[in-house]
Parts: structure tokens; sequence; C-alpha cells
């Protein structure tokens, strides 16, 4: 196999590649000790109406390395599904984020809110993942109507009707889905009708191109039209400037998150915002 890469054959005795392989083990080693070490925790982004009215949050993985500091999610959350430790800190994430709704529903400010919770392929594959969720759902009696999951297409092109089978499973207790990155993925249009999902999330890539961009703005069109053709909700990501918003906004979005509306925030600072004083009393 290695012959048939050509000239990448030399890879394997190139000395940087050997120091990105000691980095990566060092790093998996690492994060197989994070989350009992507490150094993982839950940021909340809020999801915006037109007028900037908080509705919802999705839920983002930090994680705070003793000697490294911030940890990006794009570095360690591919390693974590790699290695399979996505499984324990998917779960740890889920029951998280659960807890915070229950906080959340005890203030008025804050008790209609919905959170989002990114899934990733190889955690919502697995053959007990329903029951996990559903596990949580009981043991934390949270209300499951304000609990969202985001799923990639790239989660659902495999063995879709398993992945329908148990999206249908999850939404009977009320949890919805919404298709997270959407319009970057392998979707067929043949099988979106099918999916049980509330909610379409355009992707930020697309999102940066608008208004200036032509081929970037008659993506956003095209994915708002299908959405409203196929009765979904549709979410821009990546929202940061007025003029993107007011694009999004005649196009027709419903909703929106992006650095205008805030950043990825500790609970303490969402709260805040949400006008909450559930965190000015400590
Ligand atoms: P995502 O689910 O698409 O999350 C949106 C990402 O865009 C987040 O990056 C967020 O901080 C960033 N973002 C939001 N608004 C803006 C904006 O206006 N401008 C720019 N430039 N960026 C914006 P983050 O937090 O680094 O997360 C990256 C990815 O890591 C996520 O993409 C998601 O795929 C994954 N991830 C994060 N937390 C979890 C988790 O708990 N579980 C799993 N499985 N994946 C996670
Ligand atoms: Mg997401
Ligand atoms: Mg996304
Ligand atoms: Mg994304």
């Amino acid at each position: 196999e290695a012959k048939a890469d050509g000239r990448n054959t030399l890879r394997f005795f190139d000395p940087k590649m050997q120091e990105l392989a000691l980095a990566r083990s060092v790093l998996e080693a690492d994060l197989r000790h994070a989350l009992k070490r507490g150094e993982l925790d839950l940021h909340f982004q809020p999801q915006c109406d037109r007028q900037g009215q908080v509705h919802g949050a999705e839920a983002l993985l930090r994680w705070q390395h003793a000697q490294r500091g911030a940890v990006p999610p794009a570095e360690f959350i591919p390693v974590a599904e790699q290695t399979g430790l996505i499984i324990p800190i998917g779960y740890w994430v889920l029951r998280q984020a659960c807890l915070q709704l229950n906080r959340w529903a005890a203030d008025p400010a804050t008790a209609s809110l919905t959170l989002a919770v990114n899934v990733s392929a190889r955690q919502f594959h697995r053959s007990d993942f329903t029951d996990q969720v559903q596990a949580i759902i009981e043991e934390t009696r949270v209300d499951p109507r304000r609990l969202k999951l985001e799923l990639t297409e790239s989660a659902l092109v495999e063995e879709i009707d398993d992945a329908i089978a148990k999206m249908e499973r999850l939404r009977r207790l009320g949890v919805a889905f919404s298709l997270d990155d959407f319009g970057t993925g392998y979707s067929s249009l043949a099988y979106l009708h099918r999916l049980p999902i509330y909610q379409l999330k355009i992707d930020r890539s697309f999102v940066a191109q608008v208004p200036e961009d032509a081929n970037g703005a008659a993506i956003v069109h095209t994915i708002i039209a299908l959405g409203r053709a196929l009765g979904l909700a549709v979410i821009a990501e990546g929202v940061e400037s007025p003029r993107q918003l007011a694009f999004l906004g005649n196009a027709g979005c419903d909703s929106y998150q992006g650095y205008l509306f805030g950043r990825p925030m500790a609970a303490a600072a969402f709260n805040a915002r949400c006008g909450s004083a559930a965190d000015a009393l400590v």
C-alpha cells in the first residue's frame, strides 16, 4: 500500500512526521486524563433571532490543558474520535448539557432556552447511543424538548436506515435534531426529506462569503429555499457582521449564531447575557 503512494512512501522516515506522531500520542495520553482531572468544560454560544434575542445556545467543548493552556476542539476532537475517547467524553458532554438545562430551568430569564449538543458520527453509530441519551434524560430529569442534537451529514451517509430509526426513537422522547455544517458534506437530496430533523444549519464557510460573493449568496439562498420546501427551520452559523445578518434576514433565515451576537462563553457570562441573576448571587 505504501508503494502505491509513490513519492509519499518516504513519509515514514520523515522526522517531521515522527514528531507529529509523537505530539499526537502525547495529546492522546493527556486527553485520557482530561476528564477525571476536570480539564474539560462546556462553553455556550448564543443562538438568536434577528433582533438579537437569545432563544438558545450551542454547547462547545473546551479543554484547558495543565501545561499547554486551551487546546482547540479542531485539534483534540479528531483525536478523541480516532481513539474512541469520544464515547466517554461525549457522554460527559451530554450529561453536563442536561444539568445546565436544569439550572436554566430554575430561572425565568433562562427557562425557555434550548441547548444544542454536537454528536460525533462515531458516538451516534454506537448501538447503545439512544439508550445512553435516554439514560441521561431519565437520570437528570431534564425536559427533553429543550435538548437539541447536532449531527453532520457525514454522520448520516452510512447506515441511513439505522440512523433514521435512532433519530425517530429520540424524537419520540422529545429530542430534536439539527443538521450541522450543512452544505459541506455528502448529503443526498434523495434522503434529506426522510430525515427526522427540524433544522438545517448553514455552514460558516458560506455565511463568510455573503453578501459579496455571488456563488456564496446563491448557495445560501438555495439552502434556505430547500429548508422552506422541506418545512425545516434554518440557522446560520458564523455570523460576524451586520451586513451578513441583513443578507441572511432578507433571504429568510430564522436564527443566527456567530460572533456578532456573542462568542462561546462560560456559563456565568452566558447567564449574565440572558439577564439571569443566577450567577450574580455567588
Ligand atoms: P461546530 O459544531 O460547527 O461549531 C461551531 C464552531 O464555529 C465553534 O468552533 C465556534 O466557536 C465557531 N464559531 C462560532 N461563531 C463564529 C464566528 O462568528 N466566527 C468564527 N470564525 N467562528 C465561529 P469550536 O468551538 O472551535 O468548535 C469546533 C468544532 O469542534 C465544532 O464545530 C464541532 O464540530 C466540534 N465540537 C465542539 N464541541 C464538541 C463536542 O462537545 N462534541 C463533539 N463531538 N464535537 C464538538
Ligand atoms: Mg455544531
Ligand atoms: Mg457547525
Ligand atoms: Mg462548523
